[in-house]
């Protein structure tokens, strides 16, 4: 673990604040453990009050010289950044490992979409493209153009402690943007690696300070801040749906806007048309993979009533297999959770599933001995339960698969629908009425919808995010980018009249 830290220059006590060169951080120091074996793994100096206005002084001063970087030499920098990325892909994955328990392969795949989102930034900084339009007025033209907006505030969750950073940065930095990263206090060391990463890059190509930021400190001095401060006309905010909640209420009261990606409760329908094979791969890596903590982890299965028989059996054959444990090692498919509140969380959403009527199938249980005894580390889980149940509305940050029988497709997705989240879904089944019934208005209402494919795992050419208790937030490909923009619709009369619109006459004498 220690040579994994010694790479990225991670030992000994870490600077929480960043603007283009280290702020010591004058706030209290916060200790980084490994979900691994509880151990402590680092520390950070957060930042204060102070810290936090330097962080945004600079941002604002950066922005202003940003902007008038042309968008295509910005996202030559972007691209730069694309680079350092590449080049040490394995290194920041194992660091995601080690600080939130991924295994290796999702850490390196969360640092493979921040190259891919540096990628597409490149080319979007040539396609920052604005409409024209013919106007009503002769002799006039109109058109509508995209401007830089301003500092972007980025809070991202503890579970995807990189790449959303990336989704949001390397688009806001292509758009001329600033950005102010305020990390989860749970992977904080995480983001002192990317910057650490970028650093050589910013100083290399002459980035003005303040472009990319970093601030580590506490809801109050730090996070509060960020969410009431009028300099930043955009805050994008990663997590809990409570958390959205108090976001977007704060950020709104001074009429600021938000991007929101809150919580999801995915489900997996399987019709009887279903290539079951394919389906038990994809419930599997969907519900067990970064140990059911996505966003997108797949939480629901509605299976037709005359497969869950065997789909139950195949599930429990092949959640048997799992093999559970330290995630740097090869071989393991679930690392531990975050830490030990996220297994009472889950121990918790067990007895209510229980109390309230469902079947516990298989697992659950807190492991124990050797790496176990971090107390991490659980088996995972599946239930029989009725869709009615509070409980199966709610998002347990943890593998919990409840599993539901359905009679007709329309009951399916009603099923599906009920919660209140909305982010992804997915069915399986080779049958195209079905299919399409699904993709259709009277289908899927999340934000994603798959066939044949998992919940989980999007790619990043896409908008991504969800409906509903989600926040309806879009963030990464397709046209986000306007997001970190202000639009401005622009017409000018080469007439040598003053015509109005709506033919008003308005002639004096
Ligand atoms: P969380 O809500 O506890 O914290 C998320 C972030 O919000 C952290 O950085 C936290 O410090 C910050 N925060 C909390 N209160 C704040 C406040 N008052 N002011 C400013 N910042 C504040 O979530 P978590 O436990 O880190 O992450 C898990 C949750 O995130 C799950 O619900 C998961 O579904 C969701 N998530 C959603 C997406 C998505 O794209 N939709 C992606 C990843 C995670």
């Amino acid at each position: 673990m220690q040579t994994i830290l010694d790479t990225l220059d991670l030992a000994g006590e870490q600077p929480g604040a960043f603007v283009g060169q280290w702020l010591a951080g004058r706030g209290p120091s916060l200790a980084c453990y490994s979900p691994i074996d509880g151990q402590a793994i680092g520390t950070i100096r957060s930042a204060d009050r102070e810290d936090y206005e330097a962080v945004v002084h600079r941002a604002c001063d950066g922005f202003q010289e940003w902007r008038r970087w042309p968008a295509p030499r910005r996202g030559e920098v972007v691209r730069r950044i694309g680079l350092a990325l590449r080049e040490h892909k394995s290194d920041l994955g194992a660091v995601v490992s080690l600080e939130v328990g991924k295994i290796r392969a999702e850490g390196e795949g969360e640092v493979q979409e921040m190259i891919d989102i540096a990628d597409l930034a490149v080319g979007q900084a040539r396609m920052l493209y604005g409409l024209t339009m013919h106007s009503e007025r002769p002799g006039h033209r109109m058109y509508e153009q995209w401007h830089p907006l301003g500092p972007v505030g980025v809070i991202t969750a503890f579970n995807f402690p990189v790449a959303p950073w990336s989704w949001n940065a390397m688009i806001a930095m292509a758009a001329g943007d600033a950005v102010i990263w305020k990390p989860s206090a749970k992977a904080a060391l995480c983001a002192v690696a990317v910057m650490k990463i970028i650093e050589p890059v910013l100083k290399a190509e002459g980035v003005p300070d303040g472009v990319l930021s970093l601030v580590v400190g506490r809801r109050d001095p730090v996070g509060e801040a960020l969410l009431q401060d009028s300099r930043i006309p955009l805050v994008s905010a990663t997590g809990s749906v409570a958390m959205g909640r108090h976001v977007a209420r704060s950020v709104a009261s001074r009429l600021g806007r938000t991007i929101l990606e809150l919580g999801g409760n995915n489900a997996i329908i399987v019709t009887p048309h279903a290539d079951l094979e394919l389906a038990v791969k994809a419930i599997v890596f969907g519900a067990v993979g970064t140990a059911g903590q996505r966003c997108t982890t797949t939480r629901r299965i509605i299976v037709h009533e005359s497969l869950m028989a065997p789909l139950k059996a195949a599930l429990i054959k092949a959640y048997r297999q799992v093999p559970i444990g330290n995630p740097l090692e090869s071989g393991i498919l679930m690392g531990p959770l975050i830490d030990r509140d996220a297994v009472a969380g889950m121990q918790a959403a067990l007895e209510a599933i229980k109390t309230q009527g469902g079947e516990i199938l298989f697992g659950g249980e807190v492991l124990n001995g050797g790496i176990y005894d971090a107390g991490t580390y659980v088996r995972p889980c599946l239930c029989e339960v009725r869709p009615e149940m509070p409980i199966v509305s709610e998002e347990t940050f943890a593998p919990i698969l409840y599993l539901m029988a359905y009679r007709d497709l329309e009951e399916a997705v009603a099923i599906q629908n009920r919660v209140p989240q909305g982010l992804s879904s997915a069915i399986f089944t080779n049958d195209l009425r079905e299919s399409e019934y699904f993709l259709s208005h009277q289908g899927s209402d999340c934000g994603i919808a798959n066939v044949n494919i998992g919940t989980s795992g999007a790619e990043i050419g896409g908008a991504f995010g969800g409906e509903k208790d989600t926040g309806g937030g879009r963030e990464a490909g397709s046209d986000v980018w306007k997001a970190y923009m202000r639009r401005q619709t622009c017409t000018t009369n080469w007439s040598e009249a003053m015509p109005l619109a709506q033919g008003i006459h308005f002639d004096i004498g």
